[in-house]
């Protein structure tokens, strides 16, 4: 086994960075030392040491909730609220075959792996498309939970929305075939099994309230089968948590869930932006952890998650970047800032704001708890996972900072990223992606780009005309409590 020693960055430790030797052999970090003899040591017995003077070294960011496909839907629409937002998507969506979904998720993989991103959750909706997408995903370098929507319930009959009659089949979501269904997942379960043990399997129901009774007993049932875990959208907008009080008045769709056997360990709930203090405790109380999107939230006007209260009741949190047309840019240096400043805005008491210490952690031990990581220790530990990226500490934004937490959080960012290893292969060196060809698949984006906006360009023109009646009758929903 070919050992890999990085030494003298600035490795992130619990408290501070301090500088060190991290030794890496196969697919996980067998040593750290930070004492000059055994430093010495790790160097001696690795075939490659690499000289990260000068730089900071930490655990692969990890975006816990993200939409990959969506890499081709950059520069939409992303002025409107959630409900209207998504007919957009859908319209666009539409357009993309397995070979789009391909150049998608390698297009989202490469501005991942320059980002810093080593691993993501991708919510996934084109079904239909899902063995591109997992084949993508395996030549992409990262590692991935794919989580395949099921639904077979759209928001515009949820809402009794009257949709204007050139967009209905558009937004129309037909019962799902559940034999049908539970054959493909054994089908995708083989192919992630088959795979490098990069790409993991999950079920995605799209979110509990756009699936019927019959899809939370297929929830149930596949979780338990395939032993996988779950991720779903859940009380995103302020539409959702009033349709949530409308349909279950008791104790709210939370609740349902609890009762219906879906609250457990393994299942992430992406936004979670819309709870109730009980609803946070009974989260925590399931072991049911959380990805906080800031930057969709604030683009859609969905609202600003409680990330205070969210830590006060011991719930796991993750960070997404969420959709390229809703959530800007997967850069997770954006998103933390996002995190650690949003609870400052409406708390005077300085004491109760997330430290960036726990912002970190969210971005990284937290995202791979989500993504399955299992027991092994976390962070930059003997016996975790090799997926590092190291960062320059030599620009002009970071040149004065090197050990605290605060100041990395505050000021590093992408463009100060230099080397990324995932799984102890690096995947970005010397400005040069290493898993896939990244100028041929710059190449041949502009083509498939312009196919999607030539499919979808008669519905998007029936949308925009449109839009104003269904903006109307939205509008109730939309209101502020
Ligand atoms: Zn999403």
């Amino acid at each position: 086994m070919t050992a890999i020693a990085i030494d003298g960055a600035h490795i992130l430790t619990e408290r501070r960075f301090a500088r060190g030797t991290v030794l890496i052999e196969g697919g996980t970090i067998a040593a750290v030392a930070r004492h000059d003899d055994e430093r010495h040591a790790l160097c001696a017995a690795a075939a490659e040491v690499v000289a990260a003077h000068g730089t900071w070294l930490i655990p692969g960011l990890v975006s816990a909730h993200t939409h990959a496909y969506a890499t081709l839907l950059r520069g939409t629409q992303s002025a409107l609220p959630l409900e209207l937002w998504a007919l957009y998507t859908i319209a666009y969506g539409a357009g993309l075959d397995d070979s789009a979904i391909a150049t998608a998720m390698l297009l989202h993989a490469a501005e991942c792996i320059r980002s810093g991103i080593t691993g993501i959750v991708d919510h996934f909706p084109h079904v239909g498309q899902a063995e591109a997408a997992l084949a993508a995903h395996e030549a992409s370098g990262l590692r991935v939970l794919f989580a395949p929507f099921v639904q077979d319930i759209s928001d515009y009959d949820l809402f009794g929305i009257d949709v204007p009659p050139a967009l209905r089949a558009l937004a129309a979501v037909g019962p799902l075939d559940c034999p049908a269904f539970e054959d493909r997942f054994a089908g995708f379960a083989a192919a992630a099994r088959g795979g490098s043990g990069r790409v993991m399997l999950a079920l995605g129901p799209n979110a509990p309230q756009r699936c019927s009774p019959a899809l939370w007993s297929l929830w149930r049932r596949l979780r338990e089968r395939h032993a996988v875990p779950v991720h779903a959208h859940a009380l995103e907008t302020r539409a959702q948590a009033r349709i949530a009080q409308q349909r279950w008045p008791a104790g709210g769709m939370i609740a349902a869930m609890d009762e219906a056997g879906l609250l457990a360990d393994g299942l992430t709930l992406a936004h979670a932006v819309h709870t109730s203090a009980a609803e946070r405790e009974l989260l925590a109380r399931r072991g049911v952890a959380v990805a906080h999107n800031p930057l969709s939230n604030l683009t859609l006007g969905s609202g600003i998650m409680p990330l205070g209260a969210y830590a006060e009741a011991g719930v796991t949190v993750g960070i997404g970047t969420d959709a390229s047309n809703c959530g800007g840019r997967h850069d997770l240096f954006e998103a933390m800032r996002l995190a650690l400043t949003l609870p400052r805005a409406g708390e005077p008491d300085a004491r109760t704001w997330p430290s960036a210490e726990r912002i970190l952690t969210m971005a990284t031990t937290n995202g791979g708890r989500i993504l399955g990581s299992g027991p092994r220790p976390t962070g930059i530990a003997a016996g975790a996972l090799a997926d590092l990226v190291l960062v320059r500490r030599s620009n002009a934004v970071n040149t004065l900072l090197a050990e605290t937490i605060d100041g990395f959080v505050a000021h590093a960012g992408r463009d100060a990223v230099e080397a990324v290893m995932i799984d102890g292969r690096w995947v970005l060196r010397d400005d040069r992606i290493l898993a896939f060809d990244e100028p041929r698949l710059l190449h041949s984006v502009a083509a498939v780009h312009a196919q999607i906006a030539e499919r979808s360009a008669p519905t998007i023109a029936a949308i925009d005309r449109d839009l104003g009646a269904v903006a109307a009758q939205f509008a109730p929903w939309m209101q502020p409590f």
